[in-house]
């Protein structure tokens, strides 16, 4: 179950979250926890997390691995932070900062260059659904996105199907269109990587999961896992996602 806590979160607040949290992944068998905080909060979250079995994520990175680049972070800065994950082309990033499928390429090479786990995002807008092209959209971003890659580094990557219309909207796929989309991502995994990449390759689900729908979104066959932006801020919240 991943965390993007988008842009919200001091350190200080990153310490609080994980004191609260700590308790309930050592009280029971939690699935595997990714925590992408803010940058700045990178050193409070890895001292935090310390002992837990949870990773921590940069929530973006750039491609190039130094330079005269101001305001972009690399991979191998992520790494050397303690980061083990990093997203790579969340709607957020496409809508507002111009990323493109292109970009989304560089940046999962640059990753699994540094040594992360890119967390890699596709998902159709409402007037992409609705128009019928979905599946197109889909095999476009990840066609475009995953091209460059053999079969080993694929299996160093974390698909998330987030259909932007439902993120941060309170409106859900229901488990059966999460589903349908998640199979297909996996069918196009299996023509392009094989049988075995695409049955290992995690696919996770994003777009308002909260503890009412979680257990119905992860019953589903190719739902690997969530990945919760809201629902993600309150340690209690959180940590009632992970069962
Ligand atoms: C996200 O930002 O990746 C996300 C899924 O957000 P939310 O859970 O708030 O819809």
């Amino acid at each position: 179950m991943a965390a993007n806590w988008k842009m919200h979160k001091t350190p200080a607040e990153t310490a609080e979250f994980f004191a609260a949290l700590r308790p309930r992944l050592l009280a029971g068998a939690a699935p595997f926890v990714v925590v992408a905080p803010p940058f700045p909060c990178i050193p409070a979250a890895v001292v935090a997390a310390a002992g837990l079995d949870v990773a921590i994520a940069g929530q973006n990175l750039y491609w190039e691995p130094r330079g005269a680049f101001t305001g972009e972070v690399s991979g191998p800065i992520l790494k050397a932070a303690g980061c083990d994950y990093v997203i790579v082309g969340h709607s957020e990033r496409r809508q507002y900062f111009g990323e493109t499928d292109e970009t989304v390429n560089r940046k999962v090479g640059a990753a699994l260059e540094a040594g992360l786990t890119p967390i890699v995002c596709v998902g159709e807008t409402l007037a992409e659904r609705e128009a019928g092209h979905t599946e197109t959209v889909l095999r476009r971003q990840f066609e475009r996105g995953l091209w460059s890659l053999g079969v080993e580094q694929i299996l160093n990557c974390v698909l998330a199907y987030e259909p932007v219309w439902a993120i941060g909207t309170g409106r859900t796929a229901t488990p059966e269109t999460a589903q349908a989309a998640h199979a297909f991502l996996r069918s196009l995994a299996q023509s392009t990587f094989g049988g075995e990449a695409a049955g290992h390759l995690r696919i996770l689900y994003g777009g308002s999961v909260k503890p009412e729908n979680v257990a119905g979104l992860m019953a589903q066959p190719d739902v690997d896992g969530g990945l919760v932006g809201g629902a993600s801020l309150d340690a209690a919240c959180f940590a009632s996602l992970l069962g």
